[in-house]
């Protein structure tokens, strides 16, 4: 046996780990995967916590299912810039005839995919993306502008045995839509909440300016854009490598691009600005189980209070 077969045979990774103790349940699909009552008792101590930090804010709570109109989805650009992370659902629209032609090429492990047509939902990659037409449709903002508390299931096609970076999880956001004076100052409020909520969690971590991960040769330069315009910045926390932090939380300024794209205005007619900020649901709860170990019950009494009261 060679020397790295051997080490592959003992080096149990994190999400081996978390596999053993059935906090996270395979599927067969990398990213994909079930969780369990105590992974779920960890995540509603989390939201418990991120909706105590907002509360003075008193944001209106919206809840949209993790698919959203492929209308609004093809109008939002997510194809121009992230097309290699984008899902959409396909269905069966045949008639009885095909649908015997159907079953024959499951039957003969045939690509039976192939003939499936475009619904008109497709999977929701970032929990605000539903949001903007909504919220345009209600006509221009008050003076004040509007503060959305989202939580919704994403998918991004990022296949990883990284357990942080999964096809399927969870996003709660904050979202504010109003002037750029509201909306930056919304940012820099959350900058501060975001390190004092994960300081509570006893958690390591650090703030940097960062980029969306633009597709293709122009996406470069959108990258080097949004990071020299310092419009994305996160909170890094080591889960999978301690060389590599892994983005637990989000802080994006999006200026007026989804203003603009879906006719959203303030009170006086300009076109507003929004920006978010992102929880990585799962993010963070990998993040207490990895330093405060898959033993919940040792973990720090702080900690606990902080999750469970
Ligand atoms: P983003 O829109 O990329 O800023 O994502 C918002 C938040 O969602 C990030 O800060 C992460 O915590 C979380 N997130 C993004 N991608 C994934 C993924 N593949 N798996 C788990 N969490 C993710
Ligand atoms: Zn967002």
């Amino acid at each position: 046996m060679s020397a790295t077969a051997a080490a592959a045979i003992v080096e149990r990774t994190f999400l081996d780990e978390l596999f053993d103790r059935g906090l996270l349940i395979e599927t067969g699909v990398d990213g994909l995967y079930g969780r369990s009552g105590l992974f779920e008792e960890i995540g509603e101590g989390f939201q418990a916590l991120v909706t105590r930090h907002g509360l003075a804010d008193n944001a209106e709570i919206v809840r949209f299912p993790p698919g959203m109109s492929r209308a609004v989805f093809e109008r939002s650009g997510y194809m121009k810039s992230f097309p290699q992370l984008a899902g959409t659902v396909h269905c069966f629209c045949g008639d009885p005839a095909s649908h015997a032609g159907l079953l024959q090429t499951i039957k003969q492990k045939g690509d039976w995919t192939a003939d499936q047509k475009a619904s008109e939902i497709v999977l929701t990659p970032a929990a605000c993306y539903p949001l903007y037409p909504a919220a345009a449709r209600r006509g221009p903002l008050p003076a004040e502008g509007r503060l959305f508390d989202l939580l919704s299931y994403c998918f991004r096609h990022e296949p990883s045995r990284d357990p942080a970076r999964q096809q399927m999880f969870r996003m709660r956001e904050f979202v504010r839509m109003g002037t750029p004076d509201q909306v930056t100052s919304f940012r820099a409020a959350w900058l501060e909440r975001g390190q004092a909520l994960i300081g509570e969690l006893e958690l390591p971590c650090r703030l940097d300016v960062a980029n969306d991960p633009f597709f293709g040769r122009a996406g470069k330069m959108l990258a080097i854009n949004q990071r020299d315009q310092r419009l994305k910045f996160e909170l890094l926390i080591p889960i999978e490598s301690e060389a590599n932090p892994t983005a637990c939380l989000s802080f994006n300024y999006h200026q007026d691009h989804f203003g603009h794209t879906f006719g959203l205005t303030t009170a006086s007619g300009e076109t507003a600005h929004t920006a978010c900020v992102g929880f990585g649901h799962e993010r963070v709860i990998l993040a207490l189980l990895k330093h405060h170990g898959t033993e919940v019950k040792a973990w720090p009494m702080s900690v606990r209070k902080a999750l469970w009261g």
